[in-house]
C-alpha cells in the first residue's frame, strides 16, 4: 500500500515523451528507451525550424548582454534557449 500511494508523486516528476522509434511513453529522464532500447536525444528542439541545434543561454553570458546592454538586453533576460541554425531565442 506504500507503494501505491508513492506512483503518483513520481509520475507528476517526470515528464513523458514519446520514443520516436516505437512510439511509447518514455521518461524524459531516460537517455535510452526501455522499450526498444534506441538513444533519446534530450537535445532541445529549436521552436521556430525544430532543429536539435539548439544551445543553453548561460547565466553568466545573460549578465554579460545586460552589462553591455542596459535594458536593452532585458528581453534577452528571460529567453533561456538559443538555436544556432536560425538564431531564434526563446
Ligand atoms: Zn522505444
Ligand atoms: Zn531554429
Amino acid at each position: 500500500m506504500k507503494r501505491w500511494l508513492l506512483l503518483p508523486i513520481n509520475f507528476i516528476k517526470m515528464a513523458l515523451i514519446k520514443c520516436k522509434e516505437c512510439a511509447k511513453d518514455v521518461s524524459s529522464e531516460a537517455d535510452r528507451c526501455p522499450h526498444c532500447g534506441i538513444t533519446i536525444s534530450t537535445a532541445i528542439r529549436c521552436k521556430n525550424c525544430n532543429s536539435a541545434n539548439t544551445e543553453r543561454i548561460s547565466n553568466a553570458s545573460k549578465v554579460g548582454s545586460a552589462l553591455m546592454w542596459g535594458v536593452f538586453a532585458a528581453g534577452k533576460m528571460t529567453k533561456t534557449y538559443k538555436c544556432l541554425d536560425c538564431k531564434v531565442s526563446w
